[in-house]
């Protein structure tokens, strides 16, 4: 068998072309985007400025891979957390890490002269989880802190801000999160679909030498329901059976092997958890 042509880039950034499928999620974000560099047309018409954008669907369908395109799309520097690092035993170390890290990225749009910045904050449900009962007053603090910090972007501010949440759980989101003016822009990942499943392979499989037996499109029929996370993992363990064997070339049979081992780790897991 011949060896496919690879190519093999590390590129320092992220673009929408190397996020497979979420045709639809991707168009909706670019839409949304344009608003942010369209912004003298936006003041003209005295639109109010985008504040926030939810991406939400289950995990590793490429939510954060969105938000790091959208970074490079709008010319913006990337700065992100996670809820869960806003965790914290002490009150109000979660307020004011929410507060350094805007502060951070204001600091690093200056220090690169770009004139936007997107500051990212996956499983924003750990910290934007509904406020019932008096609970959990440390998530309050962080919570409010992250309300005002939306709450103080405008229109004529160096450099413009874009808030940027991803969560797998969003009907848990409070509903001041939700809001008009922070974030009132919902887009879904969802699973990919055949099509989507095989545009993924294609571009994991991008730096690997497939034989030319392999036939991603049943790989994209056989991996139902998998995620992104999942197929990046099905062609990386695909690999390791190849090379394990010895061999020079991914063959078929090395990709039904790891659609296995995938969905037998995903079990194994969810017992391990029980
Ligand atoms: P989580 O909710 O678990 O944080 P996520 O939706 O943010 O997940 P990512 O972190 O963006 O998922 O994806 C994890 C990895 O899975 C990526 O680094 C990439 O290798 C692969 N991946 C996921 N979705 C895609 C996709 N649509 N195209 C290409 N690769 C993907």
């Amino acid at each position: 068998s011949v060896e496919r042509k690879t190519k093999t880039r590390t590129p320092s950034y992220l673009t929408f072309e190397d996020i497979g499928g979420q045709d639809r999620a991707k168009n909706e974000l670019k839409e949304a985007l344009d608003f942010l560099i369209k912004h003298e047309e936006i003041k003209k018409f005295g639109i109010r400025p985008l504040k926030g954008i939810l991406l939400e669907g289950p995990p590793g369908t490429g939510k954060t891979l969105m938000a790091k395109a959208a970074a490079h799309y709008t010319n913006s520097v990337f700065v992100s957390a996670s809820g869960s690092e806003f965790v914290e035993m002490y009150v109000g170390v979660g307020a004011s890490r929410v507060r350094d890290l805007f502060k951070d990225a204001r600091t690093r749009a200056q220090k690169e002269n770009k004139d936007s910045a997107i500051v990212f904050i996956d499983e924003i449900d750990v910290v934007g989880g509904k406020r019932e009962g008096g609970q959990h007053r440390e998530y309050d603090q962080t919570l409010n802190q992250l309300l005002t910090e939306m709450d103080g972007i405008h229109t004529t501010d160096t450099p413009r801000i874009l808030i940027m949440a991803a969560t797998n759980r969003k009907e848990m989101l409070d509903s001041a999160l939700l809001r008009p003016g922070r974030f009132d822009r919902h887009i879904s990942v969802d699973l990919p679909d055949k099509k989507g499943r095989m545009h993924i392979l294609n571009i994991h499989a991008k730096n690997k030498p497939l034989a030319v037996n392999v036939n991603l499109e049943k790989v994209a029929e056989e991996s139902f329901n998998f995620s992104g996370a999942q197929l990046e993992s099905l062609m990386n363990e695909a690999a390791v059976y190849a090379m394990r064997e010895n061999v020079d070339l991914i063959e078929h049979r090395h990709l039904s092997l790891a659609i296995d081992k995938v969905i037998m780790g995903e079990k194994s897991d969810r017992e391990s958890n029980k």
